[in-house]
């Protein structure tokens, strides 16, 4: 595989970083999943808008290519020959060749990684048929989550919390409501009533989530931003969760219980459907 380090293509193997690199000595770092369908990227404006408001919200400094992103992803696209899958970026404020809480001056620049992962059943994922499970857990991460940083060690967690108790996700809640999967926007719908956290601190603000919801209002369904309850959900009529790499796609039990009827339900099917010819047709 080919991979992007500080301006340059290289063989992963010779991609190396300083062990004084904030981003694994604080977690000091920020990242974009951005998929890619048809060789094409999805939602990149998206993406690249939000990296800026992360690196905005940490003062740290764009990485000088900024403005070449959509380039660069294209030329990892090109080399590694992807037809579906992602590409990871991030940026991490770098090194200052040693370790000290304080930020570094701005001479220190940061460190932009950026690599493909190729999945080739992306789009045509047979879980999405399926469902997923999910469980709840409490949310015990930090009070900015609308950040995009690569501290997520209590995602990992409840990652493995789902898959030791057989499940394929968690969803977090907190004071009473849920906030968010552990790596994607969390979704219930009742009659003909879609129902989604409304953004904030608390959740990250997906770039799937904006584009799904403006294609559900475009289709006339109906849109309610609010947070619910997990005992809401169990009694919702649907569930499904959104993500770049998940799209939209179907929860069918929560906790051991199954929604609805149990299976994928068709408010889910039909998003998932118009997302995907959506974002094809705008893909860069
Ligand atoms: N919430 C969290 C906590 C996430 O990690 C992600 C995926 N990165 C999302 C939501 C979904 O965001 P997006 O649609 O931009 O992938």
């Amino acid at each position: 595989r080919t991979v992007y380090l500080n301006g340059d293509y290289l063989p992963e193997e010779d991609a190396k970083i300083s062990i004084f690199d904030r981003s694994f000595l604080m977690a000091d770092g920020v990242y974009e999943v951005t998929s890619v369908l048809g060789g094409k990227l999805i939602d990149f404006a998206g993406h690249s808008k939000r990296l800026e408001r992360s690196l905005n919200e940490l003062e740290m400094q764009k990485p000088e290519v900024f403005d070449d992103l959509l380039d660069i992803h294209r030329e990892l696209v090109r080399l590694n020959d992807i037809d579906e899958g992602m590409i990871y970026l991030q940026v991490s404020r770098g090194s200052a060749g040693d370790r000290d809480f304080a930020y570094p001056n701005s001479d220190v620049k940061p460190t932009l990684v950026l690599f493909t992962q190729s999945k080739p059943n992306l789009a045509d994922n047979p879980a999405a048929k399926i469902g997923i499970k999910v469980i709840s857990i409490e949310d015990q991460r930090w009070g900015r989550r609308d950040i995009k940083t690569v501290q997520l060690l209590y995602p990992s967690m409840g990652k493995m919390m789902a898959k030791d108790a057989g499940c394929d996700d968690a969803w977090m809640v907190e004071d009473g409501h849920v906030t968010e999967g552990t790596s994607n926007n969390a979704y219930i719908v009742k009659g003909d009533t879609i129902i989604t956290r409304h953004l904030g601190t608390e959740i990250l603000n997906g770039i799937t989530r904006a584009a799904v919801l403006r294609f559900a209002r475009e289709a006339q369904m109906k849109v309610e931003e609010r947070s619910f309850t997990i005992q809401e959900a169990k009694d919702a009529d649907e569930a499904f969760i959104t993500s770049a790499s998940t799209f939209v796609m179907p929860v069918v039990t929560i906790d051991g219980a199954p929604i609805g009827i149990g299976t994928p339900g068709p408010v889910a099917a039909r998003l998932r459907e118009i997302y995907l010819d959506e974002s094809r047709n705008s893909a860069l």
